[in-house]
């Protein structure tokens, strides 16, 4: 009898992207596989889709399965796996892309993320690395032993428990990197699906007012922010554009910001628009990566200000802890996100439509669903 295959869509090279069948893993007692119910996409797989930027470390361009960002049902697990996760069969679990080694330095004083023992990570470690299955756009995904594993509850609809991902990086970024606070002014610059959950992750800490910056182009997405909880939207470009510290200083009667959140890619401006926006003494969360430019920094604004200034790396476990329990607790309508859904031979179709290359298409958040929905 033949082994069973099953289907992946795996990136080959910039803009490429086919389906391939690998056989199915075998499971041992320390490991798991994981039914995939969706993967969301954000703006590191389009950054990766074309080419941008390198998966982590392995062989430069080596194919690989993408999707980093992958909830699913435990189809198997072994013994001594079951037990570490909590996990049953039938469970619905969510998992990070960083897979740790649990045991070195920086994983036994809590900063996993910065272990120099891993390996793979879900989403970015090539086929060529056995059980192949590493990546969300696929069928099935293997869980290694040391994968992170969250348990997320089963009745909610597939793209609403996939949110776990962009709601824990707004968890992080606005609540814990951010310390925002009750009665706290919160700036966002950017209005991507990021910028949405940090309202949403505000709004849940308790914070005062919020504003959100956005372009023209992000009207919908502005719109969005406005339900969530903030205030005040900003369009910062065309014709109409507003300048943001101004208007930050016109809504706040000049007290300015105590928390203000970096969120846009690549442009360079809005990062002193920041430093200018939050108030003496205040936070700044950096979080939108600019392809590795030097973009100009005023560091006698920083001291002046006294400011303290953070960057975020991605998302810790305490994140994707508190995001699903806000998901859970049905509060926040977050269906209103959800825009797209994709089969998985549409991979590349999806990851164009978040970058917003499909003609008439208003992207938040857009998920695969390799099993149908
Ligand atoms: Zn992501
Ligand atoms: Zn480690």
């Amino acid at each position: 009898m033949g082994k069973e295959m099953v289907r992946a869509a795996v990136q080959v090279a910039p803009r490429k992207i086919e389906i391939r069948e690998f056989p199915k893993p075998t499971i041992g007692p320390d490991d798991g596989l994981m039914r995939v119910e969706a993967n969301g996409i954000c703006g590191s797989d389009v950054e990766t889709y074309k080419g941008h930027l390198p998966p982590m470390g392995a062989a430069e361009r080596a194919p690989f399965i993408p999707g980093h960002e992958p909830i699913g049902i435990i189809e198997e697990v072994g013994e001594q796996a079951a037990a570490r996760w909590g996990v049953a069969p039938g469970d619905r679990v969510a998992l990070e892309v960083i897979v740790p080694c649990r045991a070195c330095h920086d994983c036994l004083t809590g900063r996993y993320q910065a272990c120099r023992n891993r390996r793979y990570g879900h989403g970015v470690t090539g086929v060529h690395v056995a059980p192949s299955l590493w990546g969300g756009f696929a069928e099935y995904l293997y869980i290694s032993p040391t994968s992170v594993v969250h348990r997320i509850d089963k009745t909610l609809p597939a793209e609403v428990a996939v949110m776990f991902n962009p709601l824990g990086a707004g968890v992080r970024w606005a609540v814990h990197l951010g310390e925002v606070g009750l009665g706290d002014t919160v700036v966002v610059l950017g209005a991507g699906q990021r910028g949405l959950a940090s309202v949403i992750a505000a709004r849940a800490a308790g914070a005062g007012t919020i504003i959100v910056t956005g372009l023209a182009s992000d009207a919908h997405k502005l719109a969005l922010a406005r339900e969530f909880g903030a205030d005040h939207t900003l369009v910062v470009d065309g014709p109409d554009g507003v300048n943001t510290v101004e208007a930050v200083r016109e809504i706040t009667d000049g007290a300015m910001a105590d928390v203000v959140l970096e969120l846009t890619p690549m442009a360079a401006a809005p990062v002193t628009d920041a430093l200018l926006s939050a108030r003496h003494g205040g936070r700044v969360v950096l979080a939108g990566l600019k392809g590795g430019r030097q973009i100009p920094l005023n560091t006698d604004l920083i001291i002046n200000r006294a400011l303290r200034v953070v960057g975020a790396f991605g998302v810790d476990a305490r994140g994707y802890a508190e995001a699903i329990a806000l998901i859970e607790s049905g509060r926040i309508p977050l269906e209103k996100l959800h825009t797209h859904t994709f089969g998985l031979d549409d991979t590349a179709l999806a990851i164009e439509t978040l970058a917003g290359e499909v003609p008439g298409e208003q992207p938040v958040h857009v998920s695969i669903h390799p099993n149908g929905s």
